[in-house]
């Protein structure tokens, strides 16, 4: 027996197991102490009424045989897929065999690279969602990383070189910006010149607010003939417990990919739950858009004050305006692991170190906002403490 080597080397660098190791070793040396967590992105908000109530009644269906449901739901019920292309795809004309329902983005977003080559050249952002390159290296898949810093104002730009898959995340996890309609179509028009994949991330689409950020990958002219989008219940409708997600492999790709795609996926994939699918379709009703609004405009707001009160103790601050991530600059002479122990043990507050994103990440944290309103306070509070305006 051997293991697979590409898993093994990810070992040894930074995770989110490692920060959460510290998190626990703290707060058990300190069980009194309070610790306001802008860390891991998990959601403060509830289920809303209309998808519970949703869900509570198809647990019902599922007490009477005539209203059962098992297996056979591989690809997704057809009632949420067509709930997604009225409400979220009207423009595109996508089938139905061209939608995918699943249990989450993180795995639909590593687990899509079974369908490309094993010697496929893949490009991932160094500053990424690491779930892009663990995913790679557990199905023994080699990746090339390009930098985002600064000077490219945390946007990837087009290379010199041809690579088969690329990923783009946008709205962007951690940065929190995303790529400009602009900055999508000369992606849009490498891939269509190198026979090349988008595997574009859009988990944070409700999100998006400014006018000149896409909703959909698919706005982009030419998108259909290279682009696989992404998307997830996840944040929207704190769905982070529930899972369901869906994806879009359009036909303008190759005519064959979707009959591939439905090979791998009924022997791999038994589908997402009957619930999950019935409460994630009741979310498109008018009632439960206007709440899912309010949500998503509060985490928000959250950003934008959570972003004020870091500028006012003079960091330099990124994203925030279609996402619910900041990116920081670290304070000058400490790498992202000393702030983050900065934070830790003299704020008590919970961040995440850049690194963990990749190695061009160390000079910077990242912030959730997806935090109650009611924390924002004692934050402000705690920095005026450590730091000088
Ligand atoms: N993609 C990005 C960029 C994310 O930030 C996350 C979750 O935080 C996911 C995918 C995974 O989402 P899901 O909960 O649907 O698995």
């Amino acid at each position: 027996m051997k293991y697979n080597k590409n898993l093994m080397n990810l070992e040894k660098y930074n995770s989110f197991e490692n920060l959460s190791r510290k998190i626990e070793n703290y707060k058990k040396s300190n069980p009194q102490h309070k610790l306001i967590s802008l860390g891991v992105g998990d959601v403060s908000k509830p289920i809303i009424k209309p998808v519970a109530e949703a869900m509570k009644k198809a647990v019902d269906d599922l007490t009477d045989m005539k209203s059962f449901k098992g297996y056979g739901s591989y690809n997704g019920y057809v009632f949420l897929k067509q709930a997604i292309l009225e409400n979220e795809y009207k423009d595109f004309n996508f089938s139905y065999d061209e939608i995918y329902i699943s249990a989450g983005a993180k795995t639909d977003t590593s687990s899509i690279l079974e369908l490309f080559d094993i010697d496929s050249k893949i490009l991932i952002n160094d500053i990424m969602y690491p779930v892009y390159q663990a995913g790679a290296a557990s199905l023994n898949r080699k990746v090339s990383l390009l930098k985002l810093n600064e000077d490219n104002a945390f946007v990837a730009q087009v290379p010199k070189e041809s690579y088969d898959i690329i990923y783009i995340c946008s709205p962007n996890n951690p940065i929190g910006i995303a790529y400009s309609k602009d900055d999508l179509k000369k992606w849009i028009d490498y891939a269509r010149e190198n026979k090349a994949i988008i595997l574009y991330d859009n988990v944070y689409s409700s999100f998006i607010r400014e006018k000149n950020i896409a909703k959909t990958i698919y706005e982009i002219e030419g998108a259909k003939e290279v682009a696989i989008e992404f998307r997830s219940f996840s944040k929207d409708l704190s769905f982070t417990g529930v899972r369901c997600s869906y994806y879009i492999i359009p036909k303008e790709i190759d005519k064959d990919i979707n009959k591939l795609w439905k090979t791998r996926t009924i022997n791999r994939f038994n589908g997402a739950g009957y619930i999950a699918q019935k409460g994630a379709t009741a979310s498109f009703s008018k009632e439960a858009k206007e709440l899912i609004k309010q949500n998503i405009d509060e985490y928000l707001s959250v950003a934008k004050e959570l972003k004020a009160i870091f500028k006012e103790f003079s960091f330099t601050v990124y994203g925030g305006a279609n996402s619910p991530y900041l990116w920081v600059r670290a304070p000058k002479d400490l790498n992202s692991w000393e702030t983050f122990e900065l934070f830790l043990k003299d704020l008590e507050i919970i961040i995440v170190p850049g690194i963990i994103f990749g190695t061009a990440g160390d000079n910077y944290f990242r912030l959730s906002s997806l935090i109650s309103k009611d924390d924002l306070k004692e934050i402000k509070k705690r920095m005026q403490n450590k730091f000088i305006k």
